[in-house]
């Protein structure tokens, strides 16, 4: 693995521009690196075409390409939900999910190995953080899907960084990401359709808000309560319900935008009308839409998912608050398809499957 050399995916266009200008590349020739990446998708930088041969013979020297190789995939049965498990250089490996809607795929792409929020319900809390993902890492993934899908003629609509980690947690990469992936020379994504869910990391919501970041922004609640929140989401006792409302008030006020909450119903847990009704005077007043997603039960809690009627009517009493919902269904949950589960079941296998002493 050349380590000494720079992973040109890492690079927001400035940055690669600053780079390649100091290797003696004019802006013609930084462009052609750009489009060659992104829009033409090389996996090596020698096979950007169209540069000077001593400028090839200079990036194949100095620049790698972070291309993730595939770990482990598999299908859900009705086909439209794809699960990678990507290795890392490091060995590490990481969860990217691809789901096909008609006609407009989405990918779910993670920005941490690991996280450090300890979600109780979460596959991916309950590993804890090995490392955050470089920005090249959280573009590598989207370059991984958007192979798939040209393969099969088809092109990539939304991004959800919804995947294993806290975005927030690793503001700057994921950002830089971002940033990459926005670029209309490049991959070109719309920013309307790139979603960021955090678990309520405060002073990021109010980065975001502040920057004038273009991303949509999910905010995940699970408790309308501060104890009935820290007990699901230990980052409810650093960040305060009172604080993260604020922020997120603050954060529509400064950007215009209505923000998503999500709110992942565990039965009896959190789902109750009681519940609801707490959740509707929380939101009272604000331009907000929940995601209520059932809960994907996890190895490491007991926990279930409301039933349909629970639902339902849990949505009715939001309903009756003014404020508008859509249910979430994890899908795939026959292969694992929740935050962190595969990367759980694959690396579970083999203790698992340890013989027997006889
Ligand atoms: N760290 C960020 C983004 C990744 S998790 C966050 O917490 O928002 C994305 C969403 O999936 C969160 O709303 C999270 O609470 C939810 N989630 C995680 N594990 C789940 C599970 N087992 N069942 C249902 N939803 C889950
Ligand atoms: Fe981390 Fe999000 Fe899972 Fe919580 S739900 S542990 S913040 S990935």
């Amino acid at each position: 693995m050349p380590d000494a050399t720079v992973n040109l995916y890492d690079l927001p266009r400035p940055a690669l521009d600053a780079r390649l200008a100091s290797w003696g590349f004019s802006p013609q020739y930084r462009e052609r690196v750009w489009t060659g990446l992104y829009r033409d998708g090389v996996t090596a930088p020698g096979d950007v075409t169209g540069l000077r041969p001593d400028l090839q013979a200079v990036i194949q020297e100095r620049a790698h390409l972070g291309v993730l190789a595939t770990h482990h995939e598999s299908f859900s049965s009705d086909g439209l939900t794809h699960k990678l498990l990507l290795r890392l250089h490091d060995g590490q490996t990481i969860e990217t999910v691809l789901m096909r809607f008609k006609g407009r795929a989405t990918v779910c792409v993670s920005t941490q190995a690991g996280c450090a929020m300890g979600c109780v319900f979460c596959a991916t809390g309950q590993m804890g953080l090995s490392r955050h993902l470089t920005p090249g890492e959280i573009v590598g993934q989207v370059l991984h899907v958007t192979r798939v899908l040209r393969a099969q003629g088809e092109s990539l609509r939304n991004i959800v960084l919804m995947g294993m980690g806290e975005p927030l947690h690793n503001y700057e990469h994921t950002m830089a990401a971002v940033d990459i992936l926005v670029d209309p020379k490049g991959l070109a994504l719309a920013p309307r359709f790139i979603t960021l869910s955090t678990v309520g990391v405060v002073p990021g919501i109010l980065r975001l808000a502040d920057e004038a970041r273009p991303v949509q922004l999910a905010v995940s609640l699970h408790g309308a309560t501060d104890a009935e929140r820290a007990a699901l989401v230990p980052a409810g006792r650093r960040w305060p319900l009172n604080e993260l409302m604020d922020a997120c008030r603050y954060y529509v006020a400064k950007r215009k935008r209505r923000i998503f909450f999500e709110w992942t119903l565990i039965s009896g847990r959190n789902d109750t009308a009681e519940h609801a009704h707490t959740l509707g005077q929380l939101l009272h007043g604000m331009d907000a839409h929940v995601n209520v997603i059932p809960l994907n039960p996890t190895v490491g809690y007991d926990g279930g998912p409301s039933v349909p009627d629970a639902v339902r009517a849990f949505q009715d009493v939001l309903t009756s608050h003014g404020v508008p919902s859509t249910v979430r269904q994890r899908r795939g949950i026959d292969i694992d398809a929740g935050c962190g589960q595969l990367k759980a079941a694959v690396e579970r296998k083999p203790r698992r499957s340890l013989p027997v002493a006889s």
